[in-house]
């Protein structure tokens, strides 16, 4: 498999007033193409700060991060984020909304516009081009905002605890259109999830991240039958629940190792 997204002896520092604070170090991770893998750990292990790298967004304090083949410098439209916040913009309206990248990047033609109504249609928020934002539900919002991600065509994407603000049933939906919809586009996409459940469920790897500083404690490869399945569906599955209790140990015995943080 082509590697497309690459940390290698990524250490990441973050300095500032209070003085400098180590958040990553010295993590390797390669991802390939194709591939969902989410990062799950505790709250401040550096989830959102790996993201932010791959992203383009930070420089890493040490070591190199690659997407596509090449040392990432600065954001490139072939790597969409997409946040826990929807943060449209409250006075465009839905399509104006879904348009922003393809504005930003100087490519919103014609032909990319159709593309933006057959997404909008495809995940189920055909009608509502020129609605507000505060006239959509929070499932809504956030289908918006993925279209806003795909609009670009980008191979990868990086989804940052994009259902945790969602109730249980809204994200349950949103994991399944989510999934079929990358897969069905052969996209890359790094999840970060604190949900254990909706990382196994999701992924084809589970990265268990231990705080303190953020590093990895164990990698998951995920049971080719719960892979196929949508995440509804695996989540139904009898070897889910064994998954699921291997996940949480690993995580367990990260934070009980951690450092006097
Ligand atoms: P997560 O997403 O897993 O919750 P983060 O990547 O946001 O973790 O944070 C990792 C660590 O880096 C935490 O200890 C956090 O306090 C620290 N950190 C994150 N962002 C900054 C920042 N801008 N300045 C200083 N410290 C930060
Ligand atoms: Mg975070």
């Amino acid at each position: 498999m082509e590697t497309l997204l690459k940390l290698e002896e990524v250490t990441h520092v973050y300095v500032g007033d209070q003085g400098a604070s180590l958040a990553v170090e010295n993590l390797s991770l390669s991802i390939g193409r194709g591939e969902f893998v989410s990062l799950v750990g505790p709250s401040g292990c550096g989830k959102t700060t790996i993201l932010s790298l791959l992203a383009g967004l930070l420089t890493p304090t040490k070591g190199t991060v690659y997407a596509l083949g090449e040392p990432v410098r600065r954001p490139s439209p072939k790597l969409g984020y997409m946040l826990q916040q929807d943060y449209l913009f409250p006075w465009r309206t839905i399509l104006e909304n879904a348009q922003i990248g393809l504005e930003l990047n100087g490519i919103k033609t014609p032909a990319a516009t159709a593309h933006v109504r057959q997404l909008l249609h495809e995940l189920g928020l055909g009608g509502t081009e020129q609605r507000m934002p505060y006239e959509l539900s929070g499932g809504m919002r956030q289908r918006a905002a993925l279209v806003r991600t795909l609009a670009t065509e980008p191979d990868v994407l990086l989804l940052d605890e994009p259902f945790s603000a969602l109730d249980m049933h809204i994200k349950l939906q949103l994991e399944d259109l989510v999934h079929t919809t990358l897969e069905a586009r052969g996209k890359t996409a790094v999840l970060v999830t604190h949900d254990l459940a909706e990382a196994a469920a999701m992924s084809d790897r589970v990265v268990v991240l231990a705080p303190n500083p953020g590093r990895i404690q164990a990698i998951y490869e995920m049971p080719k039958a719960l892979r196929e399945l949508p995440p509804t569906e695996a989540r139904k599955q009898p070897e889910f629940q064994g998954v699921f209790e291997q996940l949480w140990e690993a995580l367990e015995s990260g934070e009980a190792e951690g450092g006097e943080a």
